[in-house]
């Protein structure tokens, strides 16, 4: 079967890595969102993954504890490396050729994010995981993702959460909460609905990358994405 896409960047939150753990990683999880890759992987698709760090630290929650904000954030840029290599590691283990690339440079131990190398790789098969976010304090690793999507010309950006996709309310605290199928990027702006921050999704609509939201709790969904079905609630135009 021919995917639908050619080439997909996914974002991973660094909480949705926890799983039921209370801080850190959970092994099931990881592993799990290993073998859904390399299922798309094997499907012939090029992946690209931006992974983000919030299972360790976020700048914004250290500044409310006293943590000067620019370093919280460098802190909470390296937390999304060390889920980059983490993530390496359990891929790696399925036999798929990866790499990592930072935007903070750390040659020891991962490749300076360089575009033209990201590209390469992923024609060459490899799966590329993005750490350190854009490499700038006062951004997100949802930021990140729609940059590096644009950068590398992806088709889509599947943004992984823990619910269907995206509700005019918190479906967690309102049962009444309704699902989206297709809402525009101005209503997500306008209405202030929870898909990612203003400044992801304005890059996204500038450069028209479409985003698709959903529930990355149940396997399988990765691989209907990519093989055309409806899933989630898609975010464009
Ligand atoms: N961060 C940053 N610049 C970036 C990306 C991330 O400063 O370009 C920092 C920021 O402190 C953020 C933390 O890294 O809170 C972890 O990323 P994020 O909160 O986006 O992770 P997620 O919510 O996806 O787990």
């Amino acid at each position: 079967m021919k995917p639908a896409f050619k080439r997909i960047l996914l974002k991973l939150s660094g909480e949705a890595l926890m799983g039921n753990e209370k801080f850190g990683i959970s092994g099931e999880i990881i592993s799990s969102f290993a073998s859904q890759i390399k299922e798309i992987v094997d499907m012939g698709v090029e992946v690209a993954v931006v992974i983000g760090g919030g299972n360790i630290f976020r700048g914004i929650s250290g500044a409310a504890k006293g943590v000067d904000r620019v370093t919280g954030d460098h802190m909470g840029m390296l937390a999304t490396v060390i889920n980059a290599l983490a993530l390496q590691n359990a891929i790696e283990k399925l036999g798929i050729s990866t790499r990592v690339l930072t935007a903070i440079e750390m040659q020891k131990i991962a490749e300076p994010y360089i575009k033209r190398r990201a590209i390469r790789h992923l024609e060459k098969g490899r799966v590329v995981i993005f750490g350190a976010g854009i490499g700038n304090p006062y951004f997100t690793t949802d930021t990140a993702a729609a940059l590096r999507a644009i950068e590398i010309n992806a088709e889509i950006l599947a943004k992984a959460t823990k619910v269907e996709g995206v509700y005019d309310k918190d479906p967690v605290k309102y049962k009444e909460a309704k699902k989206y199928d297709k809402v525009s990027y101005s209503e997500v702006l306008n209405k202030g609905l929870k898909v990612m921050d203003a400044t992801a999704i304005s890059l996204c609509m500038e450069n028209n990358l479409p985003i698709v939201v959903f529930n990355s709790l149940v396997e399988g969904n990765i691989k209907k994405l990519v093989e055309g079905e409806t899933i989630g609630t898609l975010v464009e135009g």
